[in-house]
Parts: C-alpha cells; sequence; structure tokens
C-alpha cells in the first residue's frame, strides 16, 4: 500500500470506518458511534471496516483491542475487511511523513506547549525549546478549513497552532496515523462522534498535504452523562454488557432516531442490523450532544 503522489479521486463507493483505541472496553457512546458508522455505508451500499488504532501503548488497557472486536462482533458489527493494526503500520506512516519533509511542510521543534502557545502556535522559524528530543511539526497554522458536515452543518475552522505529527517520545500522533490510513484504506466517508469536529479542519489539511481528496465528514452526537460529560472511559461510563447485544442495539437505534418495533428487541443483532439498514435516515438523526432518553 503506498499514499498516492496525485490527488486522488473518491471511489464511486462509499467506504467507511469504525476506529477505536484501545484505551478501554467499548461503552454505550461508542457503540452509537460504531453503528451510525455501519449502517450510514451499509444504507449507501458501501463497505464498513475496523481498524484499531493502538499507536499509544502507554494510553492502552491490556486486553481492551481484543475485547472491543470481541464488542463489536457480539453486537454483529462485523469488518468487511480484514482488521487493520496501527501499530504494524509505522512504514507507512514514515512514508508519509518523508512525503511531507520533501514538501517541505513538516519541521523539528523542540519547545514545550507554553513555548508554541506563546509563539504564535507556529515555530518553523523561531523554534525557542531547548536543544534535545524534538517533535515533528506539520506547518499549517494559520489557515482555514471549511467542510459540510453531514450533521453539524457548514463549518469553518480556523488553524491556530501547527499540529505535532510524531512526538518527542518516538509515538507517531493520531492526527498523522488516521489520515495516512483513511487514504490508504481508500475511506471517503468517516462518519465518527462529535467531540472530534474539532480535529477535521487539521486532517481536511493533512489529506491535501499527501495529494488526496478529503473524505465527506458527519458527526454524531455525543450520549451524555448526568453530570453533562460524555459518556468516555476517563469517566468510568459502563462497559457494554455483550450479552444484552440486542438490547443495547436497540438502546442505540432509539439515540440515532430510528424507532424499531417493540418486538425486534428479541431478535438476533443481525436481525436487528438487517431492520435499521433498511430504515437508517441521516435526516432522523438529531445533532445535539444529550441523555439517553
Ligand atoms: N481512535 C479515535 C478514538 O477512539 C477515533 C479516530 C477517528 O474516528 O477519527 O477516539
Amino acid at each position: 500500500m503506498s499514499l498516492p503522489s496525485a490527488p486522488t479521486s473518491r471511489s464511486e463507493r462509499y467506504i467507511g470506518r469504525f476506529a477505536p483505541s484501545p484505551t478501554g472496553p467499548l461503552h454505550f457512546g461508542s457503540l452509537v458511534c460504531a453503528l451510525g458508522s455501519f449502517l450510514d455505508a451499509i444504507a449507501h451500499g458501501g463497505h464498513w471496516l475496523i481498524r484499531m488504532e493502538d499507536l499509544d501503548p502507554p494510553r492502552e488497557m491490556p486486553g481492551a483491542a481484543e475485547r472491543i472486536l470481541h464488542s463489536l462482533h457480539a453486537h454483529g458489527l462485523r469488518s468487511h475487511f480484514p482488521v487493520v493494526w496501527q501499530s504494524k503500520r509505522h512504514d507507512l506512516y514514515q512514508q508519509a511523513l518523508q512525503q511531507l519533509r520533501a514538501r517541505d511542510q513538516v519541521y523539528r521543534c523542540s519547545c514545550t506547549r507554553e513555548q508554541v502557545r506563546k509563539a504564535g502556535g507556529h515555530t518553523r522559524d523561531n523554534c525557542i525549546g531547548a536543544s534535545g528530543p524534538y517533535a515533528l511539526r506539520f506547518a499549517c497554522a494559520g489557515t482555514r478549513e471549511g467542510f459540510a458536515d453531514i450533521w453539524q452543518g457548514t463549518q469553518q475552522q480556523a488553524i491556530d497552532e501547527d499540529p505535532i505529527l510524531k512526538r518527542k517520545d518516538g509515538l507517531y500522533a493520531y492526527q498523522l496515523a488516521v489520515v495516512v490510513d483513511d487514504i490508504a484504506q481508500g475511506i471517503n466517508h468517516v462518519v465518527r462522534g462529535a467531540d472530534l469536529l474539532d480535529c477535521t479542519g487539521i486532517q481536511q489539511s493533512l489529506f491535501r498535504a499527501l495529494g488526496a481528496e478529503p473524505p465527506h465528514f458527519g458527526h454524531l452526537p455525543l450520549v451524555m452523562n448526568d453530570a453533562g460529560q460524555k459518556l468516555s472511559k476517563q469517566n468510568h461510563a459502563a462497559p457494554l454488557d455483550d450479552s444484552k447485544a440486542s438490547l443495547n442495539l436497540i438502546q442505540a437505534l432509539g439515540f440515532l432516531g430510528l424507532r424499531p418495533p417493540h418486538e425486534l428487541a428479541a431478535n438476533t443483532p443481525a436481525h436487528i442490523l438487517a431492520w435499521a439498514s433498511a430504515h437508517w435516515q441521516r435526516k432522523a438523526v438529531d445533532r445535539h450532544n444529550r441523555l439517553l432518553d
């Protein structure tokens, strides 16, 4: 798999994905994202794939990746292609960095966060950090990116800091790997949680810098807890109970605006997903983050 050297046009067939980071087991909010991305792909005659974003070992929980795959499987959400693991794709990320370096779009920076902020987000010509380990930054601060989000509408994002593509500790950054893999896997629709909306401008800019057309983006509403925070591993959202897969799916469908008939809950996940693919409507999804009904 190599990155395109010239702009590629989107392939006709919809290709979507779910790309969890194995920092903990899936919770109900992650099921909503997995299900939304799956249904949008299937309802558009597309393919859907799972990519394991195991890029950051210090943040990972042992066994979480396998548990996530087990949960997805139990809920009938199966990748149409073999699951890709980011930990096995470092060569591809390195190659992308070289491509950007050849175009003078990355630079070394040893500044601290505070120093970068004081330098106005862009330290290419005035890196003031002490010598020592350096990060690689993508020069894009000061530009703007616009896109039409499927659910969140027209977006305009000003990029105010050059993002890190490779960290000082030598790890490849999420922003780089996610874009490189979306390009390499021919992803033309990214459906994910609204917590990632703010990263999209940077990613769009990176798609172009790597010679690829950005995908369509759709950011789904987040499931909130009583304290008004999104469900997350950090605030101890309960792990999905795989033995209640059908019930979990029915509840997630409700959150996404579908009204499955009562008796569907007694069916298998495969049946429920077949019903949901036939009834999926983007416009039924309420774009606002909210509690579960
Ligand atoms: N791996 C990221 C996460 O779990 C999601 C990446 C994406 O969907 O773009 O938050």
